[in-house]
């Protein structure tokens, strides 16, 4: 299995070193505009891969040394600066992705690879980098809200002490600041999240729910003027993404691809079931109306950027 990774910036290295310590990939490619910090990433990585599992890792200074890639990761573009939102970076980054797209469809086979966005703001950039590539929706993949889900379940967890393992929860449509979450699915340990607290005696008022809400929309803000930027849980993120891929596990993660038809097309995060052919299906959570109004809401505000560039 051969990946390459396009854009080794903070978030770039952080999914290589995430990738790496999966020991599931035999050849991992870094490619950069910058190519000083590609190779000099690639050597950090490769010293540290001394320590863990086999892997090759390069750096390469033009797109055909990513040939034979079953996986591309495109994670270059501007970052959020303290007090930014994603959406600033809609220009700038959508360039960067039309810079990008083209040239590595030169050089993989459109029959087999699988695209994973990671460049902000996402979900804009996932109907773009589908677009330029011509490649099936179901194989042009974004995070989408996997980190916010990650979010909202570890604050869940800390809420009601217990593990995130046991708490199916998700944060749909947008990655970004009109993201969804979806309270009427939430299960703790299957039981609804209201039969829980009753059990466990924890009050979950709309405030409470509130403060979770307003914590998830903003945890890439605190992070971000906390640390510079974010990498480790996207890091996470992605590693976990391409795992379900590899072994074709059937997990359910919530990712954003290309859906709809016509003026109703929109890239925006669902709970998917991902194989190793990519988003083999996707589901349609039970929701209240104001969480399926804002869900809309969420879809076309991403359309409607879309349309500015
Ligand atoms: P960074 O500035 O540290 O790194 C970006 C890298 O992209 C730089 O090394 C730069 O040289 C490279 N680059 C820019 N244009 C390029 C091009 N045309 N071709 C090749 N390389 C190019 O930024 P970062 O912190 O690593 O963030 C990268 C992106 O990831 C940002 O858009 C950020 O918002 C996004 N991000 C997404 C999530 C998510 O959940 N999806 C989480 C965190 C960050």
């Amino acid at each position: 299995m051969k990946i390459s990774i396009i854009g080794v910036g903070t978030v770039g290295s952080a999914v290589a070193t995430a990738v790496k310590n999966t020991g599931l990939v035999h050849e991992i490619v870094l490619f950069d505009r910058d190519g000083v910090r590609a190779r000099a990433a690639a050597e950090d990585l490769g010293h540290a891969a001394a320590f863990g599992f086999d892997v090759k890792i390069s750096a390469v200074s033009n797109y055909r040394g990513i040939r034979g890639s079953d996986i591309v990761i495109i994670s270059a573009g501007a970052n959020q600066k303290p007090g930014q939102t994603r959406t600033d970076l809609l220009q700038n980054n959508a360039e960067v992705v039309r810079d990008i797209v083209p040239r590595v469809m030169a050089n993989v086979d459109p029959k087999h690879v699988i695209l994973i966005l990671v460049t902000n703001p996402l979900d804009v950039m996932v109907m773009l980098a589908q677009s330029l590539s011509k490649l099936p929706p179901s194989r042009v993949i974004g995070t989408g809200t996997m980190l916010d889900t990650a979010r909202l379940r570890t604050i869940l967890s800390r809420g009601l002490d217990v593990s995130p393992q046991s708490i199916q929860s998700y944060v749909l449509g947008e990655h970004g600041d009109s993201s969804v979450i979806d309270w009427s699915g939430v299960t703790v340990g299957g039981l609804q999240l209201d039969d829980f607290c009753h059990q466990a005696k924890i009050p979950m008022t709309d405030a409470t729910r509130e403060t979770i809400e307003y914590r998830v929309r903003n945890a890439a803000y605190e992070i971000i003027r906390g640390r510079g930027a974010t990498w480790d849980g996207i890091g996470a993120a992605v590693s976990d993404l391409l795992r379900c891929i590899i072994n074709d596990e059937h997990r359910i993660l919530t990712v954003s691809v290309v859906g709809g038809t016509g003026a109703h097309t929109v890239a925006a995060s669902l709970p998917r079931v991902i194989g190793s052919d990519g988003v083999i299906m996707t589901l349609n959570p039970k929701m209240s109306s104001a969480e399926s109004a804002g869900l809309r809401r969420s879809c076309k505000i991403i359309q409607k950027n879309f349309s500015k560039i």
